[in-house]
C-alpha cells in the first residue's frame, strides 16, 4: 500500500545512511506538517525545497530526544527569515521541555501548542497517546488528514492496542511503528509485532527507526512493510 506520509528518513539514531526518522504531510497547498526534526532533517527540507510557497509550518514532536528534535531551532529559525512563512506551530506534549531546549538554542519563534488544543487546525484532526520509551516523556500520534487515518508510534516500546484494534476494524489505514531485533527495553522488538499483527495484515504497518539494513530485510521478509525515502534519488548528501 501507498504511505500517506512522505519520509525524509526512517532510520534510528545512529543510523547515518538512512538518517534520522521523520516525515511529512501536506494537508493543503499552503501548509506543511513535519513529525519530528532530528539531526539531519533540515538539511533534507531545504534541498528539497519543502517550504517554497508555503504559509504554515506545524512540527509535531514525539520526544526530545536528539535523533527527533536536533535540528529543530535551526528550522524554525530559517523559518523566521522567510517571509512566505507566516505561522509556525510546534505540537507537542512535553511543552515545559520544549521551551528550555529552544531557550537555551537563541529562542526562535514557534507557538507551542499541545496536540488536543491544536487538533482541527489546517485540516488536520490528531489525538495523542502516552508512549513508553524509557524515563523519557514521549508520544505517539493518531492522524486523520486529507482522508487518511494513521498512527504514528514515534518511539516507543510498547505497542498501543487500541491503535491495533482500529488497524483491524479498518478504522485506520495504517500504522507506522518503530521496530527494531534488540530493544533494550526502550523500543519495540520485532517479535511483539509479530504477535499482535497477523500476517495478512502486515502491509498495512509501516516499520521506522530502523536500526540497520538487516533489520530492514528481516522486517520485509516478515510481511511488514518499509516506507521509501521522499526525493531519494535526487539528495546527494554529499554536495
Ligand atoms: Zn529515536
Ligand atoms: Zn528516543
Amino acid at each position: 500500500m501507498k504511505s500517506p506520509l512522505n519520509f525524509l528518513g526512517t532510520g534510528a539514531c545512529f543510523n547515518i545512511s538512512k538518517g534520522n526518522t521523520s516525515a511529512f504531510f501536506k494537508p493543503n497547498e499552503k501548509t506543511i506538517a513535519l513529525i519530528d526534526c532530528g539531526e539531519n532533517i533540515y538539511e533534507k527540507i531545504f534541498k528539497n525545497n519543502l517550504l517554497t510557497n508555503i504559509e504554515n509550518l506545524v512540527v509535531f514532536v514525539t520526544h526530545m530526544h536528539s535523533d527527533h528534535v536536533g535540528s529543530l531551532p535551526s528550522l524554525l529559525f530559517a523559518a523566521s527569515f522567510m517571509s512566505n512563512i507566516k505561522n509556525v506551530s510546534v505540537v507537542c506534549e512535553c511543552i515545559d521541555e520544549m521551551k528550555l531546549f529552544l531557550k537555551i538554542c537563541g529562542n526562535p519563534k514557534a507557538n507551542l501548542i499541545s496536540c488536543n488544543e491544536f487538533s482541527g487546525t489546517y485540516g488536520i484532526k490528531c489525538s495523542s497517546v502516552p508512549a513508553k520509551h524509557g524515563k523519557m516523556k514521549a508520544s505517539s500520534y493518531f492522524f486523520e488528514t486529507n482522508g487518511n487515518k494513521f498512527y504514528y508510534s514515534g518511539d516507543t516500546s510498547e505497542i498501543n492496542l487500541e491503535a491495533v484494534k482500529l488497524l483491524k476494524e479498518h478504522k485506520l489505514d495504517c500504522i507506522f511503528h518503530e521496530a527494531t531485533s534488540i530493544g533494550y527495553g526502550i523500543h519495540t522488538e520485532i517479535s511483539k509485532l509479530e504477535k499482535v499483527f497477523e500476517p495478512a495484515i502486515r502491509n498495512k504497518v509501516f516499520c521506522i527507526h530502523i536500526s540497520n539494513d538487516n533489520d530492514e530485510k528481516l522486517f520485509i521478509s516478515k510481511g511488514f512493510n518499509v516506507p521509501c525515502h521522499f526525493f531519494t534519488k535526487n539528495i546527494n548528501l554529499s554536495q
